[in-house]
């Protein structure tokens, strides 16, 4: 994935655009475990972003352990075609290319300053 956890992002597309949040968590697209390599998750290609797409859960009292019942605020997946990265070091938000390292690694970079966005 071109994104990834705790990575700062720009939504690009629909109510929330133009508000930046860090990623929380990242739902692959591709399943990747046992029998289930490489086959699609159509819910997946999705991140969750704190503070981004809020919606109101009505959350029921239920189990043993009590939940935090009534209305609670909680973040709802975007999609990464509406999210673009945020380059650490231009402070813009950019599409994400893939070089080599010098030691033959692959890292990411800003497509706008060419600069790796992970630490290398
Ligand atoms: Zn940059």
């Amino acid at each position: 994935m071109r994104i990834r956890e705790n990575d700062t992002i720009e939504v690009v597309a629909g109510n929330w655009s133009g508000e930046r949040g860090e990623v929380k968590r990242v739902i692959p697209g591709r399943k990747g475990k046992g029998r289930h390599v490489g086959q699609r998750n159509p819910n997946g290609d999705r991140v969750i972003v704190s503070g981004i797409n809020m919606r109101t859960k009505h959350q029921r009292p239920t189990g043993q352990v009590q939940t935090q019942a009534g209305r609670i605020q909680l973040e709802g997946p975007l999609h990464i075609s509406n999210v673009a990265l945020v380059c650490p070091h231009c402070d813009q938000p950019t599409r994400v290319g893939i070089t080599l390292t010098a030691d033959n690694r692959r890292a990411r970079t800003c497509r706008k300053c060419g600069q790796y966005v992970d630490n290398t």
